[in-house]
């Protein structure tokens, strides 16, 4: 089988697309219940760029094979809930980080790992969602738990062109929201309008740690995918009340300028959002939102399609934010 593997040499992290045997898929230990997969489609996330230029000493142990997310057909089942034939979706668990991942034309993980492929999903469409898609729909649940509904203030949504923000800016205009979509590359205006962002934040305009410890209050929640000072200054436009889902770091894990006067002069909540171990009941009603809450034909517009040699390039690319919305790879190409 084809597998993207990356590898520690004298010379750094390496990653280039290598033929195995099969024998080298993980085993598991005693006692689980291990699916093989036959994967059909993954994608890029930020993380997956992390793992595979050695960034956050996420992966441990090499030679590594990479890919958080996949969507495959069943092929053999140690768990009685997985027959072969079954389509199923797999995202996080550290699946690609400490396990070995999607790159590859197949997979071997728990079956306490996988989803049934959504009701009114195809395999492709569940990878352009994956995991950026999956915490957008859980932010967005978040929000609406503490207390967010459509026709008051704008919703933020910080990174918007990339892979959190788009989905996030679609889900919440379907839902009724406005949205004002933050994005340091104003040549995406137009695509994020066509996600049906109202209004566009220059980066530029929020990126720096805030003047004063309350601003205007501008916002009635947000989706922040950039962390750092961004959050910060974030914080200080909720309006009362507001919550704010802090979900990545594109922009620095450090909360800087940060002041606890939003939480206790304003009773802003800042809401952690994990779509990496979270609970198989939670992820089952996140797909199930997903499926009902995202305009496919937009997140068909969202998808830029790649093959698995193209992996090792976009994975850099993530990195310094140049990709747009959610890639697609089809194994097959
Ligand atoms: P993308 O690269 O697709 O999107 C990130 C976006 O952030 C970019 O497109 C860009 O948007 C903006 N951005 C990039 N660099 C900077 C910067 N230095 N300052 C300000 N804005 C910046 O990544 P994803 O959407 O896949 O992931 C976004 C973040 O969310 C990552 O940190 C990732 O690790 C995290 N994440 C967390 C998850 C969780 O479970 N908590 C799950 C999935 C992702 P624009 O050009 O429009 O400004």
């Amino acid at each position: 089988m084809r597998a993207l593997i990356v590898d520690k040499t004298d010379s750094g992290i390496t990653a280039g697309i290598e033929t195995i045997s099969e024998d080298r898929l993980p085993t598991g230990e005693a006692g689980d219940k291990m699916v093989t997969v036959a994967v059909n489609y993954t994608t890029v996330n930020y993380k997956d760029g992390l793992c595979m230029t050695g960034g956050g000493a996420l992966v441990r142990d090499y030679p590594h094979v990479p890919g958080i997310d996949f969507a495959g057909t069943v092929e053999a089942s140690d768990d009685p809930r997985y027959s072969p034939g079954d389509e199923v979706v797999l995202t996080g668990w550290r699946v690609g980080e400490i396990w070995w991942g999607g790159y590859a034309d197949k997979a071997r993980v728990k079956g306490d790992w996988l989803v049934p492929l959504p009701k009114g999903l195809t395999q492709r469409q569940a990878m352009a969602v994956g995991t950026a898609g999956l915490t957008s729909m859980l932010s967005v649940m978040a929000l609406e738990g503490h207390g967010l509904t459509p026709g008051g203030r704008p919703v933020l949504v910080t990174g918007a062109s990339g892979g959190v923000g788009s989905v996030a800016v679609a889900i919440l205009a379907k839902l009724g929201y406005e949205v004002a979509a933050v994005t340091g590359r104003p040549e995406w205006e137009t695509y994020l309008k066509s996600l049906g962002a109202s209004t566009i934040v220059a980066r530029g305009d929020i990126a720096a740690p805030p003047k004063r410890p309350l601003g205007r209050e501008t916002y009635s929640g947000a989706i922040d995918a950039v962390g750092g000072s961004m959050l910060a200054h974030a914080l200080t436009l909720i309006q009362y009340g507001g919550s704010v889902a802090a979900v990545g770091l594109a922009g620095g894990p450090a909360i800087e300028g940060v002041t606890v006067l939003p939480f206790i002069l304003r009773g802003v909540n800042l809401l952690g959002i994990d779509s990496v171990m979270q609970p198989r009941e939670a992820r089952l009603s996140a797909w199930s939102r997903i499926a009902e809450d995202l305009p496919l034909g937009l997140l068909d517009a969202m998808i830029e399609e790649k093959t698995l040699a193209d992996v090792p390039a976009l994975g850099t690319a993530i990195l310094e934010g140049k990709i747009r919305g959610r890639i697609v790879v089809d194994m097959a190409k």
